[in-house]
């Protein structure tokens, strides 16, 4: 395993501690999302987005954009190991008064560029900001990461045909793919398939990947930053509860509720699996 490797492997392990310990200080929460998404969040903190931990507004720094704001406590998460949170202020989350509420607020949180909530908006604003990154001359790129639920939504596909109708190859779309949503199985609400063939003919780039693979979302990504003149999409086919056996094959998985005993055994096993 190549050095590059290694440092994201252990990357997402923390990035995977750190959710299990926000999920604890609430008792439930998105938690099977966070550790599903903990190496895309890896990779893409570690290796691929532009940033200044100690200046959050770095006028420069490519955006990320969390549309689904329930994965707050993911990318809280990914803040803390980017060093714009302090691990230490983790353990406020959800709490009155913390900045690090369950769903995703700008206004709160440095690093957390949108306020989310409402399904369906991230992908029209990523739209709207590399525009006007563009027009300024501004290099940032802008990455907006959506779940496979939010294709549900008529204005993600909106903005899909805007952004590729402006050829803005200062955007990169990454679906996570975990086959859930909050009604159930993405097959049974809302057939979304074929993901790759959708949306090159919505005109984008499209490679779909492991998502829990860093060797392969490290190659799909520096794939995807060489190209040009379109937008491009990196869907990643995810797994709830990666990493954490006990969480990886519950019911109930969308919103998960964790016995206060179980919180060790998850710590335990995650260490396990990173043994
Ligand atoms: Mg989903």
């Amino acid at each position: 395993m190549s050095d590059r490797v290694h440092a994201l492997e252990e990357s997402a392990c923390r990035i995977r501690r750190h959710a299990l310990d926000m999920g604890e200080a609430q008792g439930q929460g998105y938690i099977g999302q966070a550790l599903g998404l903990a190496d895309v969040l890896a990779v893409v903190y570690g290796d691929r987005l532009r940033f200044q931990p100690w200046d959050p507004d770095w006028p420069e720094r490519d955006r990320f954009l969390l549309s689904i704001g329930h994965y707050a406590i993911a990318l809280y998460a990914a803040l803390a190991e980017a060093g714009i949170v302090d691990v230490a202020e983790l353990e406020t989350y959800g709490a009155d008064e913390s900045r690090l509420p369950m769903s995703g607020m700008a206004s709160y949180t440095p690093g957390m560029e949108i306020s989310g909530g409402s399904l369906g908006h991230g992908l029209g604003v990523a739209t709207g900001m590399a525009l006007g990154l563009r027009q300024r001359g501004n290099p940032a790129r802008v990455y907006d990461l959506l779940s496979d639920g939010e294709l549900d939504e008529g204005s993600t596909w909106e903005a899909a045909l805007a952004c590729a109708h402006h050829e803005l190859d200062n955007v990169t779309a990454i679906v996570d793919v975990n086959a859930l949503q909050a009604d159930g199985p993405t097959s049974g609400v809302l057939r979304i398939e074929p993901l790759t063939a959708k949306w090159e003919s919505f005109g984008w780039r499209a490679i779909r990947v492991d998502g829990n693979d860093i060797p392969g979302l490290l190659a799909a990504f520096d794939e995807l930053a060489a190209h040009r003149g379109s937008p491009s999409v990196l869907i990643c086919d995810t797994r709830v509860g990666r990493g954490v056996p006990l969480l990886e094959n519950r019911e109930k998985a969308h919103f998960m509720r964790v016995e206060s005993h179980e919180w060790q055994i998850a710590r335990d096993q995650l260490e396990e699996t990173y043994a």
